[in-house]
């Protein structure tokens, strides 16, 4: 026997793996946990493996060695952690985190494996200084101490010894921090809000597929010289409003408003590491994508990061000012991975707990940021229930987008929308429902694969996305609007919101809900480099025309739209397709652009202003969908369907919309009667540009949109 493997799969249990248990002579074989020793009382053969009984439980703050002969090798307590009987013990649904009165602060953690932990009190942020140390006491894994004086801006960490190591972590569930993330801070919530900010109130969702999401970064919106927006960057710069470029047209909120959408998305605004985007210093972009305190602001966004009120007040402010504009706030969520596999709170806390293994120990790293949390570990889980209804509560945050959601569990992605339910505001939920290589059973994963397991939590549609432009995956690849044949029946799947439709389509989603279609978001090529990729730069009036086609199907299919900021005038990046670490000339929102597309931002507002005005292209269940959706026969890389008879009690009876993906123009036969045109190639909107009758001739590449009273 010259390798052996050992897991603790219960407090008594030990799993022994060896390449050969028939050579194992028990009685040579010891266990020692810290100091101790532990008898095996019995020893039975499970499949390839022995599994041992123990007469004594594991003690898990120290590490369990198995001693055979002269090898010695450590028992993995992966298995035990995530097994019920550890659950049973040790989890807690007491509070957590640093609770302020003027009277007293009380600190809870959790760490069962933890020797010892000990509350740090600074008086910064920052500043190399002995702090003030507190010992806490410990019952059944949860640590606490409550100290009897008033601490209002002072800082803090946790000092924790595990396994014979100590680590100095920030509390996972500071709400507020330092400059850098380094220290959690101690302040009193009701500082951090904006005057009237208990007043404030979302505008109202009726359903999910009422919404029109806009995504954006608080610093590319704004930091383009030509922004006219003053707090360039900053959470208040997209909080200005009335703002206008050097010609004079509207810019950040104002020019959001316009547009005339409905939610606002905004990119990763929670604590970015500062590995990624240096708080005191932040001329290196990035997206953020890479966490470090979930559930404090990042300080980079705000004007003075040092001050950890601040961050917190003005984000406030942002919420309050966006919902005033009759703008919904949803939130970019990372909870998948953290910025190190080691170096993060988490792990520092209780190693190998929090994070996904897969079973030989290693990470799984489905996520390719060298790790993956583990959402089905009920503290895990905890945790970002938490932290969701903390921002939805505290900040009055409308919507979360997962990022990744495919490696979490469906069991968590339920419980958080269940949670959310509960507050009675219609808050959204939806997320990257990629499927992913992670070690999670795939039954279990919150992937697209499983949405039936998820009702009314909405995933990005890529079936809609690369049919209606190409593959993100093959640059030249095309799709309906530049050229590809043969599409006509994706498309038609699309309409119907991606669902079963009657017998016809079999669908990829249960209702229009979960659907949220797009094109382009700030992954990959932005759709007019995509274009670009496909046809050539030369001619600006067929990328335009192609461009106002995707997004006019986006606009027109059943489910939820979602824009990519600055799409709207043809936004580029210059064929960088990862932009996550490019400069601001690359990511910024170019104000300049919108003079030369104003066409193209006319045209995409016309179209929001058709949704949102027509409750038809907005219906919210599958029997609606299959009552009044109607495919009209129509020549090749051509789609036409009616929506009949007053949908969803929209004032025009019927609707008549036409994908014409053909070069030339394409004539249809219309039904019976008169209809107005409010959409072609050119104008789009609600007004009437013509009446026809028998014949409609719809132009090459463009969307016709005809209605009968
Ligand atoms: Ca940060």
């Amino acid at each position: 026997m010259n390798t052996v493997k050992a897991s603790a799969i219960g407090f008594k249990k030990i799993r022994l793996c060896a390449n050969d248990l028939s050579v194992l002579d028990l009685s040579k074989l010891s266990i020692k946990n810290g100091q101790n020793y532990i008898n095996i009382k019995e020893c039975f053969k499970v499949e390839d493996s022995l599994v041992l009984d123990l007469s004594d439980n594991i003690n898990i703050k120290y590490p369990c060695d198995i001693i055979y002969e002269n090898i010695s090798e450590k028992v993995n307590y992966i298995p035990l952690y995530i097994s019920d009987e550890f659950n049973e013990r040790f989890y807690t649904d007491l509070p957590l985190g640093c609770r302020y009165s003027l009277e007293e602060t009380s600190f809870s953690l959790w760490s069962p494996i933890a020797a010892s932990v000990n509350l740090l009190v600074y008086k910064s942020g920052d500043n190399k200084e002995d702090p003030r140390r507190f010992l806490m006491e410990e019952k059944n894994g949860l640590w606490t101490m409550k100290l009897k004086e008033d601490l209002k801006g002072y800082f803090y960490t946790y000092e924790v010894t595990v396994h014979g190591q100590t680590n100095e972590a920030v509390d996972p569930y500071a709400y507020a921090s330092g400059i850098n993330g380094l220290r959690g801070a101690i302040i009193d919530l009701n500082d951090t809000n904006p005057e009237g900010f208990h007043l404030d109130i979302s505008p109202t969702l009726k359903n999910f597929t009422d919404a029109v999401i806009y995504e954006t970064s608080i610093r590319d919106i704004s930091i383009c010289e030509n922004s006219g927006i003053s707090l360039k960057g900053k959470f208040l710069g997209l909080a200005e409003e009335n703002t206008k470029s050097n010609k004079g047209l509207s810019t950040g909120l104002n020019h959001i408003k316009e547009l005339g959408v409905t939610h606002i998305q905004l990119m990763p605004m929670f604590d970015i590491s500062f590995n990624s985007i240096d708080e005191k210093d932040p001329v290196k972009y990035n997206w953020g994508y890479d966490p470090q305190n979930y559930n404090v602001p990042e300080g980079s966004y705000s004007t003075n990061p040092y001050n950890p009120v601040n961050r917190i007040y003005e984000l406030k402010k942002l919420i309050q000012t966006l919902h005033r504009n009759n703008l919904c706030v949803n939130m970019d969520v990372v909870y998948n991975h953290l910025f190190h596999q080691i170096d993060n709170n988490f792990e520092k806390i209780f190693p190998g707990y929090y994070l996904r293994f897969n079973e030989d120990g290693s990470f799984s790293n489905g996520s390719g940021c060298s790790n993956d949390t583990a959402s089905e570990n009920p503290m895990m889980r905890r945790f970002i229930i938490d932290s969701i209804m903390y921002w939805a509560t505290e900040y009055h945050m409308d919507g979360f987008r997962f990022d990744l959601m495919g490696l979490h569990d469906t069991y968590t992605m339920n419980l958080v929308r269940d949670n959310l339910d509960k507050l009675e505001r219609n808050i959204m939920l939806y997320g990257e429902g990629w499927d992913l290589s992670t070690a999670l059973p795939k039954e279990k994963r919150a992937a697209q694969l499983n949405n039936h397991k998820m009702p009314r939590i909405g995933h990005f549609n890529d079936t809609l996305r690369d049919g209606v432009k190409g593959s993100v995956f093959f640059s030249d690849a095309k799709g309906f609007v530049n050229g590809k044949d043969g599409l006509e029946e994706l498309i038609r799947k699309s309409i119907v919101g991606s669902i079963k439709y009657r017998d016809k389509y079999e669908g990829i989603f249960q209702t229009p809900e979960q659907s949220i279609n797009y094109v382009s978001c700030h992954d990959n090529n932005t759709l007019w480099d995509k274009l670009e990729l496909t046809e050539g730069k030369s001619d600006i009036e067929l990328l335009k025309a192609m461009d106002k086609l995707a997004n006019a199907i986006v606009l027109t299919c059943q489910g939820i739209p979602f824009i990519h900021s600055g799409e709207e005038f043809c936004r580029t990046k210059n064929g960088i397709e990862n932009s996550y670490i490019s400069p601001d000339s690359i990511n910024q929102i170019d104000w300049y652009r919108k003079e030369n597309f104003m066409d193209v931002f006319e045209y995409y507002k016309g179209l929001i202003k058709l949704r949102n005005n027509h409750p038809a292209f907005r219906m919210n269940s599958k029997e609606l969908i299959d009552e009044h959706i109607h495919f009209l026969d129509c020549p090749n890389n051509t789609v036409a369907f009616m929506i009949k008879g007053n949908a969803n009690s929209d004032s025009w009876k019927n609707i008549l919309v036409i994908y014409n993906a053909n070069k030339d123009s394409s004539s249809i036969q219309l039904p019976d009667g008169d209809w107005n045109v409010v959409v072609d190639k050119y104008t789009a909107g609600t007004d009437t540009l013509r009446t026809v009758t028998n014949i409609h001739q719809a132009y090459g590449i463009s969307i016709s949109v005809l209605y009968q009273i």
